[in-house]
């Protein structure tokens, strides 16, 4: 595929981090370039869940010198390449045949339009918000700018993200008042004389954002303000981040037989049996989703009143939680993620429609069913 320009490692995965940043991984968590080295042009592209052997084999015959995952090729510490296990295996075949390796994980779990927004996208969910915000994410940056200046600086900030809750952006709260300094010897102030106090009319600034983008947030501020020394405070919130976090709980069109969307569970997700708890009442409307291993949602699943929640991975004792008051589907890990290939598909294509973008057709599941 031929190209104007040259497209790189970071090029392609800075679309997925624009929308899935990786400060939003879990602490646990590995996701990121973890084989190459992102100035490397990229020829093209193979998107699967899982990095196997025979997935690489694919983007070798493919031509594709990237692989992006969900999973996360390497997630502990990696001591030896000694090809003792898959792991190693893989990691060595793709250094060999010049691939590298990516994997986008909890950074695409925890965002609004990430794994479980395509989840509920399958499912018909309507009316859908994140099941667990996450917390401690978000400052709030004040800033103090001469009055002139205030559209100015009030859009740099706008525009690097800054001011953004929900649906809506250029979010800020402006107070009127003054400020006063005194410039020193060395300084070049703004407005007023050296060795003498002046009094400036200004707007007291405040706007909310993510704390992973106030570098350039600041950066911004300092560039488009005025004066030599900005002054700004920036303040620690407590508050939740409602479009930010795990899982996803949203609502069926109309309600519906348990029954019949048990059946549509195991049609959306081709998945051949399903474990799920006793069922609480007849009629269904409430779904709560977390595609892999979501058990430790399944109290926020009942604190917001869903019927169903769906996920994988669950244990026995964690099924005992389901106490009579919400049905636990288990639906499969690899079946209730399959669609973030799809939905990485989508993020990357959107960006760069002609670019060489391949679905992996290995079926990497371990799991066989009887
Ligand atoms: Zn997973």
């Amino acid at each position: 595929m031929l190209h104007s320009k040259i497209m790189t490692i970071r090029n392609l995965t800075d679309t997925l981090e624009q929308l899935a940043p990786l400060s939003l991984q879990e602490k646990y968590d590995n996701a990121g370039l973890l084989v190459g080295e992102p100035l490397t042009p990229v020829r093209g592209a193979l998107i699967c869940l899982d990095v196997t052997e025979r997935v690489i084999d694919e983007a070798i015959s493919l031509g594709c010198n990237l692989i992006i995952a969900h999973h996360p090729l390497i997630f502990t510490g990696l001591k030896r390449l000694t090809a003792q296990n898959e792991v190693q295996r893989c990691v060595v075949k793709a250094i060999r045949n010049d691939i590298a390796i990516y994997a986008a994980h909890t950074n695409l779990d925890n965002i609004e339009q990430g794994v479980n927004g395509k989840i509920a996208e399958k499912l018909g969910l309507i009316d859908c918000k994140v099941l667990s915000p996450v917390s401690d994410a978000l400052v709030k940056l004040v800033t103090y700018v001469p009055k002139l200046m205030v559209h100015k600086v009030r859009e740099a900030l706008f525009s690097t993200g800054a001011g953004t809750i929900g649906n809506y952006d250029s979010c800020s709260y402006n107070s009127e008042g003054y400020g006063s300094f005194r410039a020193g010897e060395k300084a070049h102030p703004f407005v007023g004389l050296k060795n003498s106090i002046h009094y400036e009319p200004e707007v007291k600034v405040e706007v909310i954002l993510p704390k992973f983008r106030l570098a350039a947030v600041l950066n911004a501020l300092v560039e488009a303000h005025p004066y030599e020394e900005p002054a700004y405070d920036v303040i620690p919130l407590l508050n939740q981040w409602a479009q930010t976090g795990a899982g996803f709980v949203g609502n069926l069109p109309a309600e519906l037989p348990l029954n019949d969307f048990l059946h549509s569970i195991k049609e959306v997700f081709q998945i051949p049996t399903i474990r799920y708890t006793s069922p609480v009442k007849d009629n269904i409307r409430r779904v709560a989703v977390c595609g892999g291993s979501g058990s430790f949602l399944i109290k926020d699943a009942l604190q917001a009143q869903a019927d169903v929640f769906i996920t994988a991975d669950v244990k026995y004792h964690e099924f005992m939680e389901a106490d009579g008051r919400i049905v636990i589907v288990d639906a499969g890990h690899y079946e209730t993620e399959q669609y973030t290939k799809e939905l990485m598909y989508e993020i990357i294509s959107k960006k760069f429609p002609t670019f060489a973008l391949h679905i992996s057709k290995v079926t990497t599941n371990p799991i066989l069913y009887l």
